[in-house]
C-alpha cells in the first residue's frame, strides 16, 4: 500500500466520511514503523487504527500511517496473574475474545468496543464499569521524532476518564506499538453492577456467571443498544459526560429535579451528556444526512453521504444549545482531525 496517490479514507473511518490522503503506509512491525517515520514526508502523519474515534474534516490532506502490528501472547505469569502482550494492530474485541477463551479475566466488560489495541490507551477505553487503566501493565511506544522506543508504565500515562497523557501533553508525540495487560488467571473479579449486565444475565438464565457469561451479556446489550457503524456511520459517544462541581449540580437540580447525576467525590460529579442533549431537543433530531441517534442521543450519526464538516457543524450546534440551556460546555470524546 506504500506511496499510492490520493487514497480514499472512507473505509478507514467508521463515520464513513470521504477524505483523501496523498500518502498511505500500512505498517506490520515496529521496525517498519521506525523506517517510515524516518521519512520527512510522514512528519505530520495521522496515525490510524480502526478509525472508530476520529472525525476527518474535508480539508484533511495529511499522510496516514495505518498500524497493523499483529500478535497476542502471554509474556509473564504467576499462579494468579498473567501479563498479556498484544500488537497495536490487533482488533480490540479479538483480544477480549482471546483472553476470555484462555480464561484470563479483566477485560470481558470491554467486549465489542470497536477499534484496535493501540488506540485503547489513548482515551483509556471504558464500558460497563471497567476501564483499560484497571488492567493496564504497560505500553511500548515509539517517539515520532527520534524513532526511539520507550516503555510507559501506568504512572506515566496519566489515565483519566476517556483521557491519558497521549491525548494531552504527549499528543501526537508517540506511536503505540504494543499494549500489555495484567489479567487474572483465577478468582476473577466480576463486575456485574453496571448497566443492564445483571438483567441480561438473568435473561440468559445464568446464576453463577463466568467471564465468558459477562462477555456474552455485554455483547448482547451492546448489539441491542448501539448502532453498528457498518450500517450507520458513527463513532460511538461523540461527547464525554461532563464533570461538574457539586455546587453547580445543586443549582441545576433546583431547576431540573429529574436530572440524572453520578457523584465522583465530595467535589465533583458526572452528568450524562445524552440526557443534556435530549433535553436540548436533539435526541433523534436530524438535519439532512446528519443527526443525533434516535435511541442514543450521545451518538452523532452520518445517515447518508454527510461530510466531515457538516457532522462537525451539527456537533457544534448541539454543544451551543447545551451551553445555552445548562451553562455546561460539552467536550468531544471523538478526535476531530484536521
Ligand atoms: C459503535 C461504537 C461504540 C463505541 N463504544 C465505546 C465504548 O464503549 N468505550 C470507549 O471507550 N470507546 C468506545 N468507542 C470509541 C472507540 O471504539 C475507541 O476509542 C477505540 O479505542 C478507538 O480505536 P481505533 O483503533 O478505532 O482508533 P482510531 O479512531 O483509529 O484513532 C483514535 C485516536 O488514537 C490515535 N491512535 C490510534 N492508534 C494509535 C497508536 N497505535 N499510537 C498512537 N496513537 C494512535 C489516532 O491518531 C486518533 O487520534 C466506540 C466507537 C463506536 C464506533
Amino acid at each position: 500500500m506504500e506511496g499510492k496517490k490520493m487514497i480514499s479514507l472512507k473505509e478507514f473511518n467508521t463515520f464513513g466520511v470521504q477524505a483523501t490522503t496523498p500518502l498511505f503506509n500500512e505498517v506490520k512491525t515496529s521496525l517498519a514503523l521506525q523506517e517510515v517515520i524516518k521519512n520527512k514526508n510522514y512528519d505530520n502523519a495521522l496515525i490510524i487504527g480502526g478509525g472508530s474515534n476520529i472525525l476527518l474534516l474535508e480539508e484533511f490532506s495529511r499522510p496516514v500511517i495505518k498500524i497493523s502490528i499483529p500478535g497476542i501472547r502471554i509474556i509473564n505469569e504467576s499462579d494468579n496473574m498473567a501479563v498479556v502482550s498484544a500488537g497495536a494492530g490487533v482488533v480490540w474485541h479479538d483480544l477480549v475474545m482471546w483472553c476470555v477463551t484462555n480464561n484470563l479475566g479483566g477485560i470481558e466488560n470491554l467486549s465489542l468496543i470497536p477499534g484496535l489495541v493501540g488506540a485503547a490507551p489513548i482515551q483509556n477505553i471504558g464500558a460497563y464499569g471497567v476501564e483499560l487503566s484497571d488492567v493496564f501493565f504497560n505500553v511500548v511506544a515509539i517517539h515520532r521524532k527520534t524513532g526511539h522506543s520507550r516503555i510507559f508504565e501506568a504512572e506515566d500515562c496519566a489515565f483519566g476518564y476517556r483521557d491519558s497523557v497521549f491525548k494531552q501533553e504527549l499528543k501526537d508525540e508517540y506511536i503505540i506499538t504494543t499494549v500489555r495487560l495484567s489479567l487474572t488467571k483465577k478468582n476473577h473479579v466480576l463486575n456485574t453492577s453496571y448497566g443492564n449486565i445483571k438483567e441480561s444475565l438473568d435473561e440468559m438464565k445464568v446464576k453463577n456467571p463466568t467471564i465468558d457469561d459477562i462477555a456474552k451479556a455485554v455483547i448482547r446489550i451492546r448489539r441491542s443498544k448501539l448502532p453498528d457503524p457498518k450500517s450507520l456511520g458513527n463513532a460511538g459517544s461523540f461527547f464525554k459526560n461532563p464533570i461538574v462541581t457539586q455546587t453547580e449540580t445543586k443549582h441545576l437540580l433546583e431547576q431540573y429535579p429529574n436530572m440524572p447525576y453520578y457523584s465522583i467525590d465530595d467535589t465533583f460529579g458526572k452528568i450524562p451528556a445524552g440526557w443534556l442533549i435530549e433535553q436540548a431537543g436533539f435526541k433523534g433530531a436530524k438535519n439532512g444526512n446528519v443527526g443525533m441517534h434516535t435511541n442514543q442521543a450521545l451518538v452523532l450519526v452520518n445517515y447518508g453521504n454527510a461530510t466531515g464538516a457538516s457532522l462537525w457543524e451539527y456537533a457544534k450546534k448541539v454543544m451551543a444549545s447545551v451551553k445555552e440551556k445548562f451553562g455546561i460546555e460539552l467536550e468531544t470524546e471523538v478526535n476531530i482531525i484536521l
